[in-house]
Parts: structure tokens; C-alpha cells; sequence
């Protein structure tokens, strides 16, 4: 294909740069050269490996404002988020340099059943071969940085098929890790597309593993149509976050607005449903209004805006329709509630919201939240559990056994005591439960699930 895909800026409109439209001959084309390559990549020593990605880290950090420049006017996120997901993209390289040295089977005691008398063995860690990435375009060049950086530290080669919104920061990124000395072949972008780059990826026969990040609604499809080959996804969130009587309310809130505009609420485990205690509802409801009441709206480019825009006029109408629905349906703005742009969106709490309102059983995905009461800890954590989601959640309480039977009970890949559900480490492992996905990213993690167990066994002639 040779049609161009224009870059938007989604706060000027302007266009930001064009890339090519690859469709199935293009990623046929970047699988076969990665084949190729594949030989030179698992055979590499691991030192090796770890020096490229530690110098990849190094090149991140030098060029890190024009990386955050060039996010944040594909994406429309303020400069100060990019500003930090670069720092973070070159945290995870370093990470897997780290990493890359540590990648090792163990011993196997095979003479502990009665078969195995005379043979000792080992099992090695082995490359997939072909990772293909698949990336979203709200935390672009991080989460690419979350396949890329495993997957090369594992010995495999990497076809990256980029959000179409957001695919120049992947490139600039391909960039930099040739200029550390990556071979040719070993990491292609292909940009495009997600029904056809993206789906002829997902097909492709000499993929050996696929890791999507994106929507639940495209993601939860794509097992049937990879065929046979093992599969990650990352999907979407809807993340609660319970506030007992016990807790420090004043820490809550501050949190809670931190985790739930954000990147204007686009990320998977924004806080988007607030679960109060009916007792400290008041006190929190008015800690949240004043909070969310100083975020400064803006240019994202400036360093004073703490809000920038929605990805597009599309993601604005969907968030203004769903508003709208729920305030037909008896919910209140606390404050906010209103489309200030094309793709700009007040940052908005509803109160009187209900659990089975579509507003708070589907992904927000926009600067919004919800409040919502309950009486006793059961009830919210059954409220926490009634959606298709299961990413992140979070509960503040001074009370080991409220906090511990969220814990224990609440269905999620991760469960935050006294921290908002969007907290995430790198390196811890990450990924959801129910419909938020399957599999677990965090640098060690992925590597795990890249590498295939091969036993190797020796008898002793003796
Ligand atoms: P999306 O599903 O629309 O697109 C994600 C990627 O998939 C893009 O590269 C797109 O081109 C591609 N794609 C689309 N259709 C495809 C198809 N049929 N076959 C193959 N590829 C296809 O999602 P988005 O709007 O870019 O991102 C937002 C979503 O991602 C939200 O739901 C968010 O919660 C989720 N997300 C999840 C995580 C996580 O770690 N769990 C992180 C970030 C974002």
C-alpha cells in the first residue's frame, strides 16, 4: 500500500507528520526480514544484549525532551506526562539490561523418581522467535518500551505495529536502538492500521508471540483469529477505588484526583469509580470538588497544564453522549459535565450514580469520575467486582482487615492499599483478570512468557 496515514495533533489540529500505510504485504515483508535475523539474535551473548538495551536507555535520556515534545503533540498529553513516560520508557531498558543478564533455566534432580537414576539435566530459557507488539497510542512509547525491551533482552526479534495515532515516537524510537547497535532486522515497525497492519500481525503464521495492548473490544478477539500461537493482551479498565470511614480522607482525595485525570483520564487504570463509605461521603465529595477545581486546563505543550486533551473529536463525543445519559438518568455533576473543545473535556465527577449504569460498568476512558456510596464493605466489594473489568483496584482504610479482605476478595490483577489502582511499577508483574486481559507484563515477567522452556537431559554411562 502506498497511501500515507497523516499525523493529527488533536489539540491544534495540525498535521504532525505522515508515515506509510503498510497493510499485509508490508508486515510480510518485515516478519521475513526479521527471520532472518532471528539466528543472529538468540546466538547474541547475553552481555551483548544488555549493552544495546543499556545504551538505548542512554539515548532516551539524552534525547528525552524531544521524545516529550513529539508525544505530546501526537498524543495531546501534557508535556510534563511525556516528560515522565520518557524517563520511564529508559527506566524499562535499563531494566532489561539488567534483566537480560539473569535470564537462566535451573537444575532438574532427576533422580528423584526411580526413572531418572543416572541422568542429570537442565532446562534453559529459549527466545519465541518472532514477538509481534501491538501498542495503544495513549502511553505510546512506554508500552512499547514494555514488549521491545523484554522481548530483545530474551533473544527474540520484535514487529512492532504502532497505534495509528501516535506511530512517529516508535520510529524515532527504532531509531535509537539501531544507533546502540541492534542488528538490521531485529526490531521493524510496521506503521498502519489496526484491521490490516495490525490484523495481518496478529495472522501472521511466523509470529510466535503475540502481546496486544488496546481495547477490550478489539483485543478480546484476537485469540480466535491468532491461531496458534501464544497471545498476551492488556485490555481495558474500569478501576474502583473503595474509601472506608477509617481513612485518611485528605490523602484519598489527593490521590483520587492525581489517578483519575491523568493523561485526561486516558489511561487503562485511571480511577474512574469512587466506592465512599455513606458516613465520610460529604467530607471526601468536598475535598474532590475543591481539588479538581484548581486543575489547570490547556495547551499540553505548556508546563503549567495539568489537563490536556482527548486523543480526538470522536473520543469527546462518546464521553459527552455517555455524561449526558447518566445525568437523563438521575446523576449529578458535582462539577464539570461539559465539552469545552473539540477534543477538550471538563474534568468532571458525577455523584448519584448508580453501579448499574452503563457509566459505571463501561471504560470511561475520559476525565472522568464517579461517586458512589455503600454501606458496608461486602457491598463495595461486590460493587467493585460488577464489571467485565478486573486491572487495578485500590482501597484506603487504617484497617488491616478491611484492607485485607479487599485484597483478598476484590478480582484484579493488582489490589492497592492506600494508593489509587493507577499506581504501577515496572517490574512488578502487571496485567488483568476477567476481560482486562491476559498474561502479565513487568520487564521479568514478559520475558518469562517470550521464552519457551527447552529441557536438556544427559544419562550417565556409567
Ligand atoms: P485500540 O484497541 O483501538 O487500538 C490499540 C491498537 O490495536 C492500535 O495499534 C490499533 O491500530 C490496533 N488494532 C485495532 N484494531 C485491530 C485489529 N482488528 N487487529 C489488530 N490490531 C488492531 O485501543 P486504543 O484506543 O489505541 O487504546 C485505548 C485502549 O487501550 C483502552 O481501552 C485502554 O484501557 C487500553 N489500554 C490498556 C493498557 C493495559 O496495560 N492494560 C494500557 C494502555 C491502554
Amino acid at each position: 500500500m502506498s497511501e500515507a496515514i497523516e499525523v493529527i495533533n488533536p489539540y491544534t489540529g495540525t498535521c504532525v507528520g505522515k508515515v506509510p500505510r503498510g497493510g499485509a504485504a508490508e508486515v510480510d515483508a518485515a516478519v521475513r526480514r526479521a527471520k532472518e535475523t532471528m539466528p543472529a539474535m538468540r546466538n547474541m551473548p547475553l552481555h551483548r544484549r544488555a549493552a544495546i538495551l543499556k545504551k538505548t536507555s542512554q539515548l532516551l535520556q539524552e534525547r528525552a525532551e524531544a521524545f516529550a515534545q513529539l508525544i505530546t503533540q501526537e498524543s495531546g498529553k501534557t508535556i510534563r506526562e511525556t516528560r515522565a513516560e520518557v524517563a520511564r520508557a529508559a527506566a524499562i531498558f535499563e531494566y532489561a539490561a539488567e534483566e537480560a543478564r539473569r535470564l537462566h533455566g535451573e537444575t532438574l534432580p532427576f533422580d528423584a523418581f526411580p526413572n531418572g537414576e543416572n541422568h542429570i539435566g537442565f532446562y534453559l530459557r529459549e527466545p519465541v522467535g518472532i514477538v509481534g507488539a501491538i501498542t495503544p497510542w495513549n502511553v505510546p512509547l512506554a508500552l512499547a518500551a514494555h514488549k521491545i525491551a523484554p522481548a530483545l533482552a530474551s533473544g527474540n526479534c520484535v514487529v512492532l505495529k504502532p497505534a495509528e495515532q501516535t506511530p512517529l515516537n516508535a520510529l524515532r524510537l527504532a531509531q535509537a536502538l539501531r544507533e546502540a547497535g541492534l542488528p538490521e532486522g531485529a526490531l521493524e515497525v510496521v506503521t498502519g492500521y489496526g484491521e490490516e497492519a495490525g490484523d495481518a500481525l496478529v495472522t501472521h503464521p511466523d509470529v510466535g508471540f503475540l502481546s496486544f495492548t488496546g481495547s477490550r473490544e478489539v483485543g478480546i478477539g484476537l485469540p480466535a483469529r491468532a491461531g496458534y500461537k501464544r497471545v498476551a493482551l492488556e485490555l481495558g479498565g474500569n478501576s474502583p477505588i473503595i474509601v472506608t470511614q477509617s481513612a485518611d480522607i485528605e490523602r484519598a482525595a489527593e490521590a483520587i484526583v492525581r489517578g483519575g485525570y491523568a493523561v485526561a483520564g486516558q489511561l487503562c487504570i485511571s480511577v474512574q469509580r469512587i466506592l465512599v463509605h455513606r458516613t465520610v461521603r460529604e467530607v471526601l465529595l468536598e475535598k474532590l470538588i475543591a481539588r479538581i477545581r484548581q486543575l489547570r486546563l490547556g495547551d499540553p505543550l505548556d508546563e503549567a497544564t495539568d489537563v490536556g486533551v482527548l486523543i480526538s473529536k470522536e473520543a469527546c463525543d462518546r464521553v459527552e453522549k455517555a455524561v449526558q445519559e447518566a445525568v437523563q438518568a438521575g446523576a449529578k455533576a458535582a462539577i464539570g459535565g461539559k465539552r469545552i473543545g473539540p477534543a477538550a473535556f471538563e474534568p468532571t465527577l458525577l455523584t448519584d450514580v448508580r453501579q448499574d449504569m452503563p457509566i459505571a460498568i463501561n471504560e470511561a476512558f475520559a476525565p472522568l469520575t464517579l461517586l458512589i456510596e455503600f454501606d458496608t464493605l461486602d457491598e463495595a466489594i461486590a460493587m467493585a467486582n460488577a464489571t467485565p473489568y478486573g486491572l487495578n483496584a485500590g482501597i484506603y482504610t487504617r484497617d488491616i482487615e478491611e484492607a485485607l479482605s479487599a485484597a483478598n476478595a476484590i478480582v484484579a490483577g493488582s489490589v492497592m492499599i492506600n494508593e489509587v489502582p493507577t499506581f504501577r511499577s515496572d517490574l512488578m508483574p502487571y496485567g488483568g483478570r476477567k476481560q482486562s486481559g491476559l498474561g502479565r507484563e513487568g520487564v521479568r515477567f514478559a520475558m518469562e512468557e517470550m521464552t519457551e522452556t527447552k529441557v536438556v537431559c544427559i544419562q550417565r554411562l556409567i
